[in-house]
């Protein structure tokens, strides 16, 4: 059966390649569809459709918000989302400023611990907006003040370590009524990374309606359990490599099977919420 890749990062946020790119290299590895979902961004849709008509790939828009609960982090997908929509996009710029003003910080504080990464080195690594921490790392290794990026984020970059900033909290519950009123679908990114399977209940209260089980940090017990979270809350399931191009260690598209059968799921509930819409 064919495979389809639901979770990509491209310039727009993290990843190094641009949609275009990514569009080419899923139809070199033989997928049938793919969803680029950047963080906090949906500027790289409408460029990953065109380059999706012009190689005849399937392209489903797809964004990644981060969210907080306390002090872990979840990550909430949003599908097929009205891209253009008022509220979500103010909402995007919103986290967009903070973004800079935390990036500012972090700065600081590498410099004070005698790294001194000029910010515009960000500006060539994302010349397309949305910086994260993941451009930081590269930065360091770049600049030679650590030997790779996991070391970046286990001794300076994580949580609890000494270049770590605070980001302002969002809650995956506001975030998943934001994706709902802008016409998408809320799916619980990568679970076993947050590790927060408790939360799950109180995110279907809130009106999640999907769960990554398939991810490249899951083995295939730990996409048995999601699936079978999924079938408990009636949750649809969706999967997709994560892939951030060249900037990790591996090029991961298409190296996660999700089947087809998975695209189509979710195509039939976008349809039927669509119906149920035009009933009311
Ligand atoms: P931010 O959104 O600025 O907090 O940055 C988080 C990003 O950094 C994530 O989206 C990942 O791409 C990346 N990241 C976080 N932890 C690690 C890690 N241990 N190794 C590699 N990349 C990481
Ligand atoms: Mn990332
Ligand atoms: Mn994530
Ligand atoms: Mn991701």
């Amino acid at each position: 059966m064919a495979g389809v890749d639901l979770h990509i990062h491209t310039v727009y946020s993290d990843g190094t390649f641009t949609p275009e790119e990514v569009v080419k290299l899923a139809k070199e590895k033989g997928l049938i569809a793919i969803s680029i979902t950047d963080h906090d961004s949906v500027a790289g849709i409408e460029e990953a459709l065109k380059a999706g008509e012009r190689w005849e790939l399937e392209v489903v828009p797809g964004v990644e918000m981060s969210t907080d609960v306390g002090e872990d982090e979840i990550h909430i997908l949003g599908y097929y989302l009205d891209w253009k929509h008022k509220e979500f996009l103010d909402k995007l710029d919103f986290l967009q400023e903070v973004r800079i003003k935390r990036n500012e910080k972090l700065l600081k504080r590498l410099k004070e611990l005698g790294m001194w990464i000029d910010p515009r080195e960000l500006d060539r690594l994302a010349p397309k907006g949305v910086v994260s921490r993941l451009h930081i790392a590269r930065c360091m290794v770049e600049k030679g003040y650590v030997r790779s990026i996991d070391e970046a984020f286990e001794e300076w970059l994580n949580p609890g370590k000494p270049a770590y900033i605070e980001r302002i909290k969002i809650s995956p519950f506001e975030v998943i009524g934001l994706i709902l009123e802008a016409g998408g679908i809320p799916v619980l990114a990568h679970p076993f990374l947050s590790r927060r399977d408790d939360l799950i209940p109180r995110l279907v209260e809130a009106g999640l309606e999907g769960i990554e089980a398939y991810h490249s940090t899951h083995d295939v017990k730990i996409t048995r359990h999601y699936i079978e979270i999924a079938h408990k809350y009636d949750l649809i399931v969706t999967g997709g490599s994560d892939c951030h191009g060249e900037a990790k260690d591996e090029v991961l598209i298409g190296k996660v099977y999700v089947p087809e059968t998975v695209l189509r799921e979710l195509k039939k509930f976008k349809e039927k919420k669509l119906e149920r819409i035009r009933d009311t």
